[in-house]
C-alpha cells in the first residue's frame, strides 16, 4: 500500500488566527515594531487568586489523572453557574470538562455527526467551526448574513437552509468575528425552527460575559423544555478569565451526549490537566471582580476603534456589542490603488499593512467574508492608538 495520508486531514487548513498571532510574536522577537490586531486573546494576565489555586494544587500533589470528563467540584461549580447565570439546569452528569472550548466542540461533533450530515453555520463564523465539522465527517452549510441584518441569522434563512440531512445549527452569541448579540426574541424565533425541524443547536457562549451595553446574554437552552433538549451549550474560561493557555472548556448537554463525549475523551485525551481544573474551579467558583475591570477596559477600546473607523473613508463598521472584535467592511478599498497597485484582496491589503505599516489585521476569507477584515481589541489602548494611526495613514494613502 502506498504511503498515502488521510483525505479528510489533507483538506484541513491551519488556523490562520493562530498563525497570525505567531507571526506577530516572531516579528516582535526580531525587534520589529508591530501592532497586532490579530489575536483573540486577552492581553490581561490571569488573575492572581486563580494562579494561587493552581500553585496550591501543585504543592498539594493534585498532579495525577482525574476522572476523564473532569473533577466533581468543578462540575458542581459549572452546574451552579449554568443555573444562576444562564437559567439552565445541567446536573453534574450532563457536564463534560475538556481541553478548551475548541476541544469541547470537537467532542460535540464527534458525538452527533454521521458521515454526510449537514451542519448549518451562519456566516461570518469563527474559522474553526467548518474545519471541526468536516473532521467529524459532517458537511458545513454556510448561510451568509448581511450588515443590514446585523450579521445575524434570520429564521427565514435558517428554514431555507435546512434539508433532510441537517443535523445541527451552530449559534455563537456574542459573536466572533462580529461582536453581535442575539436578543431573546431573535433566539425564540430561531428556537421555533430548530424544534420544528428537530435538529440540534450547538450554542457557543464563550463570550457571554463580554457585553458592553444594555444587551443581555440569553442562553438558548433556557427558553423552553423543547429547545433545552436539543441544545448542546459550549463554553470555556479562556476569554472571561484571561486563561487562554490553561486549556479548559466545558459543555452542558443531555446525559446521553455527555456520556458519549466523556467516553470519546477518555480514549483521546483522558482528563483535562488536573492543575488547570483546580484553577478553573477558582475562576468559576471564586471572586468575579476582575471581569468588571476587564469589561470596562474592553468597552473603552471598542469605542475608540469604532469612532476612529467611522471617521475613515472607504471602510465601514457596525458598533460591536460584545466579545473583543471589530468586523470591518473594506470592499470599497478594492476600488483604490496603493502606490499605483490595485488592491485585489484582503490578503493583499493585510500584507501591505504588515510590510509597510507594521500592523497585523485578520483577513476574513476564512471567516466566510472575503471583503472584511477583523481587528481584535484584546490589546492595550496605547497599541490600539498606534495601530489606528497606522491604518489611517494607509487609508489616506489610497487614490
Ligand atoms: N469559540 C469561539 C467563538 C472562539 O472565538 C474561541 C477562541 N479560540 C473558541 C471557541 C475556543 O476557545 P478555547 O479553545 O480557547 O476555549
Ligand atoms: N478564537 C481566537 C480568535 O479567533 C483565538 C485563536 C483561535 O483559537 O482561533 O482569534
Amino acid at each position: 500500500m502506498a504511503l498515502t495520508i488521510s483525505k479528510k486531514a489533507e483538506l484541513v487548513k491551519p488556523s490562520s488566527t493562530l498563525a497570525i498571532t505567531a507571526k506577530a510574536a516572531a516579528l516582535r522577537a526580531e525587534g520589529k515594531d508591530i501592532v497586532g490586531f490579530g489575536a483573540g486573546e486577552p492581553d490581561f494576565d490571569t488573575p492572581d487568586h486563580i494562579k494561587e489555586a493552581a500553585i496550591k494544587a501543585i504543592k498539594e500533589g493534585f498532579t495525577k489523572y482525574t476522572p476523564a470528563s473532569g473533577i466533581v467540584p468543578l462540575k458542581e461549580a459549572i452546574s451552579k453557574k449554568f443555573k444562576e447565570l444562564n437559567h439552565v439546569e445541567y446536573a453534574k452528569d450532563q457536564i463534560v470538562i475538556s481541553n478548551g472550548a475548541k476541544h469541547s466542540l470537537t467532542n460535540i461533533f464527534t458525538a452527533i455527526i454521521n458521515e454526510g450530515d449537514e451542519v448549518v453555520i451562519p456566516a461570518p463564523y469563527w474559522l474553526s467551526y467548518p474545519e471541526i465539522v468536516s473532521l467529524a465527517g459532517g458537511i458545513p452549510v454556510f448561510v451568509p448574513t448581511t450588515m443590514e441584518e446585523n450579521f445575524k441569522l434570520t429564521p427565514e434563512k435558517l428554514e431555507k437552509a435546512i434539508t433532510g440531512k441537517t443535523k445541527a445549527l451552530i449559534l455563537n452569541s456574542p459573536s466572533n468575528p462580529t461582536g453581535m448579540i442575539y436578543s431573546r426574541e431573535e433566539l425564540k424565533a430561531i428556537a421555533e425552527i430548530v424544534v420544528a425541524k428537530d435538529i440540534y443547536v450547538v450554542a457557543d457562549e464563550i463570550y457571554e460575559y463580554l457585553i458592553y451595553g444594555e444587551e443581555e446574554h440569553v442562553s438558548i437552552a433556557s427558553l423552553n423544555e423543547e429547545i433545552y433538549k436539543r441544545t448542546i451549550t459550549c463554553n470555556g474560561i479562556s476569554k472571561t478569565y484571561a486563561m487562554t493557555g490553561w486549556r479548559i472548556g466545558y459543555t452542558g448537554s443531555s446525559r446521553e451526549i455527555a456520556k458519549l463525549m466523556g467516553s470519546i475523551q477518555s480514549h483521546q485525551t483522558s482528563n483535562p490537566n488536573s492543575i488547570a481544573q483546580m484553577a478553573a474551579l477558582e475562576a468559576i467558583g471564586g471572586s468575579q471582580e476582575t471581569i468588571e475591570e476587564m469589561k470596562k477596559e474592553f468597552a473603552a477600546r471598542r469605542d475608540f476603534i469604532y469612532e476612529r473607523v467611522c471617521k475613515m473613508p472607504y471602510i465601514k463598521i457596525l458598533r460591536p456589542q460584545g466579545a473583543f472584535y471589530t468586523f470591518i467592511d473594506v470592499s470599497d478599498v478594492f476600488a483604490k490603488k496603493h502606490k499605483g497597485e490595485q488592491i485585489g484582496s484582503t490578503d493583499q491589503m493585510a500584507n501591505i499593512l504588515l510590510e509597510e505599516y507594521g500592523v497585523i489585521v485578520v483577513p476574513c476569507e476564512d471567516f466566510g467574508f472575503s471583503d472584511h477584515i477583523r481587528l481584535s481589541y484584546a490589546i492595550s489602548m496605547s497599541q490600539i492608538q498606534k495601530g489606528m494611526e497606522r491604518i489611517e495613514a494607509f487609508i489616506h494613502s489610497l487614490v
